[in-house]
C-alpha cells in the first residue's frame, strides 16, 4: 500500500510517498521515470549537438525522472528502460554499441548513468540530513547497525524501507559496503567518509566508485574490452572535449564497440569478400582499419603511430579506450610486463607504450619502481592488485605520518577573522 495522501497529479512537486507495505514499492517514482523515458526517446531525434543533449539529460531528464529517489524504491525494470533510452539518445546508432560505454564517453562533468545518479543523490541526502540535524546522526548510525546485524526482520539491505536502507542497497549494488560510522568501504579503494569528506569531493568520489564498478562489469561482457580493469575517465573526457562533433561521433562508435568490420559484415551476409574496402587486404577485425591498413595510414596526421606495432597493444587500447595507469613503472602504461619483450619490438614502439629503452632509463625506472614498492609495502598496499590511482588514493587517505612528501593534515582551528581571500588579496 502506498500512502495516497501525499500524492499530487503534477509532475515535480512532492518528494516521495510513504511505502507502508512490506514489498519494495515506488509507484510515484516509477510514474515519473516513465515520463522521463518518453523525454529521452524524443531527445534521440533532436537535431542538436551531442553536448546539448548531455546537458538536457543532466539538467532535465535525470532530475525529473528520479525526483525523490533518495527516499523511494526505484523499480529495476523501469530504471533499465530509462538507462537504455538515455544511452540511445546519446550513443551511436549501432546495435553492437555497449550502452555502458556510452556513459563513459560523455563530455559533461559528472555521470549520466541513472544508477550512478541515484547512488550519488542518496549519499548526499544522508550527508545533508546529518549536517542540518546533527542529532539524527546517532539514529542513522543505529539504523545502519540494525541492517548490518540483521536484527530487523521487516527490512533487509535487499528489501529496504527507508532512506538509510535504500542508500545501503545502492552502495551494495556497487560492490561496496557501509560501516556503522558511515564510511563506504571497498577493496583496493580509499574509504569514502560520508560525514567528514569535504562536500565538494563527496559527489565526485561516489561517482568514481560507481563508474569503476560499471567499467569492471562491462569488460566481462564485451570482447573488445577484455582484460581492462578500470577506464581512465579523465583521459576519456579530455579526448572527447578536444574532438569536433563529427569526430566525437566516430570515436564514440569505435570505443563503444559499435563499429562493424568487413569480417563482421561478411558473417551476416552484407559483405561479399570480407576484404578491406580501402586496400583489398584480409580483415579479421576493426583493428585493421584503425591501425594496419596502408591506405588509411597514409592519411594519418600523427605519423609516429604508423611505426607502432599493433600486435603489442591490447584490444581496448586499439579501440581508443584508455586503461587506468599501472603502479608498476617498469611495465607498459597499462601494466603489461611479460607480453612485451624487448627483442620483438622497435625502440620507438617500446617508448610509445611506456617501456624504458635506454640503459639509463631502465636503471632509473627500476630504482623508482623499488621506491614506490617500498612505500606501498609500508602502507600494506599490494602493487599487483592496485593501479596507480588506487595506490595513491590509499596513501593519501592514510592518516599515519605521510610516507611521501605530502602536506601534513592541519589539526589547528581556523582563525576567527578572515585573514586571506581565495583571490590572494
Ligand atoms: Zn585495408
Amino acid at each position: 500500500m502506498v500512502s495516497k495522501s501525499l500524492l499530487s497529479a503534477t509532475f515535480r512537486d512532492i518528494g516521495t510517498n510513504l511505502n507502508l507495505s512490506a514489498a519494495p514499492n515506488g509507484k510515484t517514482l516509477s510514474d515519473r521515470t516513465v515520463k522521463a523515458i518518453a523525454m529521452a526517446k524524443r531527445l534521440r531525434w533532436f537535431a542538436i549537438p551531442q553536448k546539448f543533449k548531455e546537458q538536457i539529460v543532466k539538467a532535465n531528464i535525470l532530475p525529473a525522472g528520479l525526483y525523490g529517489v533518495e527516499a523511494s524504491w526505484a523499480n529495476s525494470s523501469t530504471l533499465k528502460s530509462l538507462k537504455a533510452a538515455i544511452a540511445n539518445a546519446l550513443g551511436p546508432r549501432s546495435a553492437r554499441a555497449s550502452s555502458d560505454m556510452v556513459f563513459v564517453n560523455t563530455s559533461c562533468s559528472g555521470d549520466l548513468d541513472p544508477e550512478i545518479y541515484i547512488l550519488s543523490q542518496r549519499v548526499q541526502a544522508i550527508r545533508r540530513i546529518i549536517a542540518k540535524y546533527p542529532s539524527k546522526q546517532s539514529k542513522v548510525q543505529s539504523i545502519v547497525g540494525k541492517y548490518l546485524d540483521g536484527s530487523c526482520k521487516q527490512a533487509t539491505i535487499s528489501n529496504p524501507v527507508g532512506p538509510v536502507g535504500l542508500l545501503m542497497h545502492s552502495v551494495e549494488q556497487m560492490g561496496a559496503k557501509i560501516t556503522p560510522d558511515l564510511r563506504i568501504v571497498k577493496d583496493n579503494e580509499a574509504d569514502i567518509d560520508i560525514l567528514h569528506m569535504p562536500w565538494q569531493h563527496l559527489k565526485k568520489a561516489t561517482v568514481e566508485l560507481a563508474a569503476n564498478k560499471r567499467a569492471v562489469d562491462v569488460t566481462d561482457q564485451r570482447s573488445h574490452l577484455k582484460g581492462l580493469n578500470e577506464i581512465d575517465n579523465q583521459i576519456v573526457k579530455k579526448i572527447i572535449n578536444r574532438l569536433g562533433d563529427k569526430e566525437a561521433r566516430v570515436y564514440n562508435h569505435i570505443s563503444t564497440g559499435g563499429a562493424w568490420s568487413e569480417a563482421h559484415l561478411q558473417d551476416i551476409g552484407l559483405s561479399e569478400s570480407g576484404t578491406c574496402t580501402h586496400c583489398g587486404g584480409e580483415v579479421h577485425d576493426i583493428s585493421h582499419v584503425l591501425w594496419s591498413c596502408p591506405v588509411v595510414n597514409k592519411h594519418r596526421k600523427v605519423e609516429d603511430l604508423n611505426h607502432l606495432d599493433p600486435q603489442l597493444l591490447p584490444t581496448y587500447i586499439k579501440h581508443g579506450v584508455p586503461a587506468a595507469m599501472s603502479s608498476n613503472i617498469e611495465s607498459t602504461f597499462w601494466g603489461q610486463v611479460e607480453q612485451v619483450s624487448n627483442e620483438q619490438a622497435s625502440a620507438d614502439t617500446l617508448k610509445a607504450i611506456g617501456i624504458p629503452t635506454t640503459n639509463r632509463g631502465k636503471v632509473v625506472a627500476s630504482c623508482k619502481n623499488q621506491e614506490v614498492k617500498d612505500v606501498l609495502a609500508t602502507c600494506n598496499i599490494n602493487p599487483a592488485s592496485n593501479n596507480a590511482r588506487q595506490a595513491f588514493q590509499q596513501i593519501k587517505a592514510n592518516k599515519q605520518k605521510p610516507h611521501l612528501a605530502m602536506p601534513y593534515r592541519c589539526t589547528r582551528l581556523p582563525p576567527a577573522d578572515i585573514n586571506v581571500y581565495t583571490d590572494g588579496s
